[in-house]
C-alpha cells in the first residue's frame, strides 16, 4: 500500500475556535494569526493505492470553492482555487479513478466534495465508508449539533445512500474497512462518530520510511500544534473523549513509532513523535509528504 497525502483546499479558521480553552497568548506563539484572528489551514486528504490495484481517498476536503456563496467563502477564508483535481491530475488521476472513500467524519471541510450542488456525485465510482454513528449524526437532524452538518452535506449523503457503507462500531477491524490493511477505528471525541484511519505498513510518497502503522487522526489531532492534551478545537462535541483518545493514541504513536498524519496542518502532512516530560509529546521527525504539485 502506498499513501500520498494531498491538500484538497486551503482555508482559514478562527484561531480561538481551533484551540478551545488555550489562551491566544499561548497558541499564537506557535501558530501566528492574521489580523482577523484566523489561522491558515489545509484540508488534507490521503490518496491510498492498495496492493489490489484499487485507489482510495481518506476524506475529500471542502469541494469546489465556487460551490460556496461569497459570504461563506469569506467567512472560511476559502481560497478560490480547488487544489484536489489539480493534485490528482499531477498523478495522472481523475475523480473516476477513485474506488472508495473513507471519511473521518462528515464536517463540511472533510465531506464537502462528495457531490456538486446539483447532487451529482463527484467521484462517480466510489463507495463511501464512515462510521454508522457518524452517519446517524448526519441524518439525525439533532438541533443540539447546531451547524455541524450543513444542508449541502446532508443532501450529499441522502443522494448517495445506495453507495454508503456504514462501519459498525463493534466490527472496527479490517472486515468492515474498504480495503485490506485499512482500518476504520472508532475514535469518538471531535464528533461522536469520529473515526481515525489506520494503515498497515504503508510506503509513503516523498519518504523512504515504511512505518509499521500510519494513523490519520482526523480532527482529534488536526495539526502539529494539537499534540498537547488540552490543545483541542472548540468544535469538539465530546472534549474529554478527545483528550482520552490523545492520551492513549499519541502515547501509542510515540511508543510504537507510528506515523501520525494531520488533517489540517498548514505545513506538515504528519510526524513521528516522542514523549516529553514537559510538553507531553513533541515531534521527533516531520513528514512533509511527496513532491506533488
Ligand atoms: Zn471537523
Amino acid at each position: 500500500m502506498r499513501l500520498t497525502p494531498l491538500t484538497a483546499n486551503t482555508f482559514r479558521s478562527d484561531g480561538g475556535a481551533m484551540f478551545g480553552l488555550v489562551p491566544k497568548a499561548l497558541w499564537e506563539k506557535r501558530c501566528p494569526a492574521h489580523g482577523d484572528n484566523t489561522i491558515d489551514q489545509r484540508a488534507n486528504v490521503i490518496l491510498v493505492e492498495t496492493d489490489d490495484g484499487k485507489m482510495g481517498l481518506v476524506d475529500t476536503g471542502c469541494g469546489d470553492p465556487e460551490w460556496y456563496g461569497e459570504r461563506e467563502r469569506e467567512l472560511h477564508g476559502l481560497e478560490s482555487e480547488w487544489l484536489l483535481p489539480q493534485s490528482l491530475a499531477a498523478l495522472g488521476l481523475d475523480f473516476a479513478d477513485i474506488d472508495w472513500i473513507v471519511l473521518t467524519h462528515a464536517h463540511w471541510d472533510h465531506a464537502g466534495a462528495l457531490t456538486d450542488p446539483d447532487g451529482t456525485p463527484v467521484f462517480p465510482n466510489a463507495a463511501v465508508y464512515l462510521r454508522e454513528t457518524e452517519l446517524d449524526s448526519v441524518l439525525g437532524g439533532d438541533p443540539l449539533l447546531y451547524k455541524s452538518y450543513p444542508p449541502k452535506v446532508v443532501q450529499s449523503f441522502q443522494g448517495l445512500s445506495e453507495r454508503i457503507f456504514p462501519a459498525a462500531d463493534n466490527t472496527p477491524g479490517k472486515a468492515s474497512g474498504p480495503a485490506p490493511g485499512v482500518t476504520i477505528l472508532p475514535a469518538s471525541g471531535h464528533t461522536e462518530g469520529q473515526a481515525c484511519i489506520l494503515f498497515d505498513a504503508p510506503r509513503l510518497a516523498g519518504s523512504d520510511a515504511i512505518p509499521q502503522l500510519a494513523l490519520f487522526a482526523g480532527d482529534n489531532c488536526p495539526t502539529q500544534h494539537h499534540l498537547r492534551m488540552v490543545f483541542q478545537t472548540a468544535y469538539d462535541t465530546f472534549p474529554l473523549k478527545t483528550r482520552a483518545w490523545k492520551r492513549s493514541w499519541l502515547a501509542k504513536c510515540a511508543e510504537e513509532d507510528i506515523l501520525l498524519l494531520f488533517s489540517h496542518d498548514p505545513e506538515l502532512f504528519g510526524a513521528w513523535l516522542h514523549a516529553d516530560p514537559k510538553h507531553e509529546f513533541v515531534i521527533s521527525k516531520p513528514y512533509a509528504g511527496g513532491p506533488v504539485a
